[in-house]
């Protein structure tokens, strides 16, 4: 059995490592800098087998230099977008990512919309989602439309709910503070937030998250959900139309100094 832990990196990021340690080797997803993996895999004595790449953003690829010249042997898996060097297998929504040390398949989805080329990976019970889908929040739109990140958003909602979400950074407070302005009275948020506090306090990282949660608190996952009157609309908004209410939402957000 397979076990996961997210390893700090910089300032609020996660590394993800899934690691079999009777084979002793592990996975890596976004490797933002190597020291943190060099340092996980050297405490165990694990061997990087495979990494993960869901964007092009220094702070999930930084490190993948480093570690792929102290493990050739590891396959890079990487979405087409040139800006990410060191590929050995480029892979697209629809195709899997197969490893064999640790025993594991993930699916890829294209969740487009943070930028034009992130993808996720799904499998083991487990998704990793990158800067798509954050605990109480999601990623910024550099380079997609608010349509194309709500179909993302819609397309890993739609997994199964006790997925476990792991996302690419630790923003979960900042965006419950953002999120109880939208929904005070959301039992679930009110819940989510009381039990994310108690994590931090603890010095634990508030992930991964179970998706069924997020559904029930994550203000960009329920924007059908979300009464009209609690949408903070712009002025120039279609209020009949969805991707115009996940907008709302969005925009508000990055306008949003707690
Ligand atoms: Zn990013
Ligand atoms: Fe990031």
């Amino acid at each position: 059995m397979p076990s996961l832990r997210a390893l700090p990196a910089f300032h609020d990021n996660y590394i993800w490592m899934l690691a079999d340690t009777g084979a002793r080797t592990a996975l890596v997803v976004d490797p933002g800098a190597a020291q943190p993996v060099l340092d996980a895999l050297e405490r165990d004595g694990l061997t990087l087998s495979a990494l993960l790449l869901t964007h092009h953003h220094a702070d999930h690829i930084g490190g993948v230099a480093e570690l792929a010249s102290q493990f050739p042997g590891a396959t890079i898996f990487a979405p087409h977008d040139e800006r990410i060097p060191l590929a050995h297998r480029r892979v697209a929504h629809g195709d899997a990512a197969q490893i064999d040390s640790p025993v594991a398949r993930f699916e890829v989805l294209e969740v487009h919309g943070h930028t034009r080329s992130h993808i996720a990976y799904y499998g083991e019970g487990l998704l990793f989602c990158g800067d798509t889908l954050f605990s109480l929040g999601c990623g910024r739109l550099f380079e997609g439309t608010p349509a194309q990140m709500l179909a993302s958003l819609d397309r890993l909602a739609a997994l199964p709910g006790n997925t476990q979400v792991c996302c690419g950074h630790e923003y979960t407070l900042a965006n419950a503070t953002f999120a109880l302005t939208v929904e005070p009275d959301n039992a679930a948020l009110l819940t989510r937030t009381a039990h994310a506090r108690a994590q931090r306090a603890r010095g634990e990282p508030t992930l991964p998250a179970r998706l069924a949660d997020e559904c029930a608190a994550n203000p960009f996952l329920r924007v059908d959900a979300i009464p009209d009157a609690q949408i903070p609309w712009s002025a120039q908004a279609n209020r009949s139309r969805r991707e115009d209410r996940f907008a709302a939402l969005r925009t508000a957000k990055d306008n949003f100094r707690a």
